[in-house]
């Protein structure tokens, strides 16, 4: 048993959830703090349990270097992450999805960020038909707001914190 926090969010329909541990938002607002004024991202890895209706997040990445960025836009790399990826598969880990930040703004996930994450659950190359959004607003860490949201076939359903036990 680990003795951090568990974090949990959800969605009643369709029943939905998402939960990690609290070192884990201490990462990505950590990472989205040192980027400060420019959005920045990586992807998010883990296992879905419960016939896939509930996925465990247990790592964000930094960063691939071949990323793009500016202040309202970021294109994530995959410099890296195919290793990173087959070392995580041999643990039983897998791709799960995003996370990217909104330095100074909302949480909310943007018209183009909808369009991405549908793109990528079509995609058979992620092989995530489920795939997480998480992003972070605000000004991380002292300051900040997160929203997660799961595609299932394609549609987004918002997860709120704590909902339903
Ligand atoms: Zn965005």
């Amino acid at each position: 048993m680990s003795e951090f926090l568990k974090v949990k969010y959800s969605s009643i329909a369709p029943d939905v959830s998402a939960v990690f541990e609290q070192p884990l938002l201490s990462e990505v607002t950590r990472l989205a703090g040192r980027a400060g004024r420019v959005e920045t991202g990586g992807i998010l890895v883990g296992e879905y349990l419960d016939g896939g209706r509930s996925v465990r997040i247990t790592e964000v990445t930094a960063m691939p270097e071949d990323s793009r960025f500016g202040r309202a836009w970021f294109k994530r790399g995959r410099k890296g992450l195919d290793a990173l990826l087959r070392d995580r598969w041999a643990q039983g880990q897998y791709y799960v999805g995003e996370w990217h930040s909104h330095p100074g703004g909302s949480a909310e996930p943007s018209g183009s960020d909808i369009a991405a994450m549908r793109k990528i659950a079509g995609d058979p190359l992620y092989r995530c038909e489920a795939p997480v959004l998480l992003v972070v607003g605000g000004r991380p860490p002292d300051s900040f707001s997160i929203s997660l949201t799961v595609f299932v076939s394609g549609s987004p359903h918002r997860l709120r914190y704590g909902t339903p036990s």
